[in-house]
């Protein structure tokens, strides 16, 4: 399989070469030249197999320069029962006849993340020795709360690699800060930055966009790689649980082959509905891929209204992971409504870049929305929608989750349509304690409660266990407590690797 850059001007090139790059030569993401399909019968080989096994099969047919037994080293490496405490990997939840959820959060991060990046770095150490690459990987990864312990925990430890998580101070949760703090391994960093997400992504897109510190970094033995959901390494294995639970879906009977549903995707950065939609062009009978955002609810205007403006303001939210305002991978989906044409794909992100904002035309919005539906919560309404689940269901979900459960039942009222729907559910709930806390329990017993003491609180409520990670977080060393400013990001790249040759002064990040 051929993969070509969205903005045009970068060669093609194989999958082993895009996954150590991240991101193209000329500033644009890396795609499947044409995607393959599934058939009836393509389908019904993957049925009987586990997720593995439908895993390999998957990822075959777009590393298509990795050997069988490449892929199935990788996947046996991620996908195994130390790492995912639950045997089908993503299991799913039955809540109602037509409301399903694809839990995603039984990996070692306990958020969907780790869906990807239990695998990229294996993915990714196997490029190396194919392409014979004599650096050691830098990994640069902005994270908005959950990707940032997902990439350490892929990356602690791997050979040939290092990696350096930058996360915005004020924007993660305590346990989600605690998690990277805490982490283990010679070859990982951690460092906060006063600002937001944005900030966190827009300084590590400039490092490496910086052609002259790339250069010098090669000098010293080094090169930048990304693991944020730019890379399309991390966006291959997300397509997996979407054929995987479509499999499940008929195999436990809630669909048969005649049928199509919904899929509703708490969204931030765009790469998991993203994975929803290529899916669907694959021939996953995936009918409105439903997007649902926080208040930062930028994506539910432009898929209303064709215009994507990012000049408004940005909000911490109880769903932190997706408070974001520039979502990469919307380029993706942008790419296909342009009709892959680079020209006008490279027209819209410079109108993003010097205006903040860019518009569709009445026909390319037209085409947006045969396949998305958009809609958003506040923060009150997603945690009156945990409470109202855990009534009914005796269920708790976590705030991502439930925005996007707050934004089906939005469109159920507006939409007459009852059709069986999948909910990605992206976290555990006991990793936004506080709010689901809040929300379900009694408020007043919290003012005396530290995070660690109400892990056991919802274990009691819920009567679900604390999963093994978060459980053992309270006892852990603090090792990482650097913060910068964002304008010193690259600064911190500098001293740890002992760069030589850097102008200072000259490296500033631009937003
Ligand atoms: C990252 C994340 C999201 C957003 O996913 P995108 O692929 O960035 O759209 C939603 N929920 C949780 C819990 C996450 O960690």
């Amino acid at each position: 399989m051929i993969y070509e850059s969205t903005r045009g001007i970068s060669e093609q090139t194989h999958s082993a070469d895009i996954i150590l790059q991240g991101i193209a030569d000329d500033g644009g993401l890396f795609v499947p030249k044409s995607l393959p399909k599934l058939d009836r019968h393509d389908l019904e080989d993957m049925l009987d197999m586990d997720y593995s096994q439908r895993a390999k099969k998957i990822l075959a047919l777009f590393l298509t320069d990795y050997a069988a037994e490449e892929i199935e080293l990788c996947v046996a490496r991620a996908y195994d029962s130390n790492k995912f405490s639950s045997r089908h990997v993503a299991p799913i939840y039955s809540l109602s006849d037509n409301i399903k959820l694809l839990e995603l959060w039984h990996g070692p991060t306990c958020a969907f993340k780790d869906m990807a990046l239990q695998i990229l770095p294996h993915l990714m150490s196997i490029a190396i020795q194919k392409k014979a690459i004599k650096e050691d990987i830098v990994i640069l990864v902005a994270t908005s709360g959950d990707t940032g312990k997902a990439a350490l925990e892929g990356f602690k430890d791997v050979k040939g690699t290092h990696i350096l998580v930058f996360y915005p101070k004020e924007g993660v949760s305590l346990i989600q800060e605690r998690q990277m703090n805490t982490q283990e391994g010679e070859n990982v960093y951690v460092v906060g930055i006063e600002g937001n997400f944005d900030d966190a992504q827009a300084g590590v897109k400039a490092i490496f966009a910086d052609a002259d510190f790339n250069r010098i970094m090669k000098n010293s033995g080094y090169r930048l790689s990304s693991a944020n959901s730019i890379n399309w390494g991390r966006l291959v294995p997300q397509l997996i649980y979407y054929i995987s639970s479509y499999l499940d879906m008929i195999e436990h009977g809630d669909l048969n082959w005649e049928e199509s549903f919904d899929v509703v995707v708490p969204t931030g950065n765009f790469g998991n509905i993203l994975a929803a939609y290529y899916t669907k062009k694959m021939g996953i009978p995936i009918d409105r891929l439903i997007c649902a955002s926080n208040r930062n609810n930028i994506l539910t205007d432009f898929i209303s209204t064709g215009t994507y403006d990012s000049n408004r303001e940005f909000f911490k939210t109880a769903s932190p992971s997706m408070d974001i305002l520039i979502s990469s991978n919307l380029e993706r989906l942008l790419y296909e409504l342009v009709d892959r044409n680079p020209a006008k794909l490279s027209k819209l992100m410079l109108d993003l870049k010097e205006r903040g904002v860019f518009k569709l035309t009445k026909d390319q919005l037209k085409v947006l929305k045969k396949d998305f539906w958009s809609g958003y919560a506040d923060d009150n309404e997603t945690l009156n929608t945990i409470r109202a689940i855990y009534d009914e269901y005796n269920y708790v979900l976590d705030p991502h989750t439930a925005v996007a459960m707050k934004v089906l039942l939005d469109y159920r009222k507006q939409i007459d349509d009852n059709k069986k729907t999948l909910v990605i559910s992206t976290a555990s709930p006991y990793k936004f304690i506080e709010d689901v806390l809040k929300a379900i329990g009694d408020e007043d017993s919290l003012d005396s409660l530290d995070d660690f003491e109400m892990l056991y609180k919802l274990s009691s409520i819920a009567g679900t266990d604390i999963p093994d990670p978060l459980r053992d977080l309270k006892d852990k060393k603090i090792l990482h407590t650097t913060d910068v400013s964002k304008k010193d990001m690259d600064n911190v790249l500098v001293n740890i690797f002992n760069l030589d040759g850097v102008n200072l002064c000259r490296l500033q990040v631009h937003r």
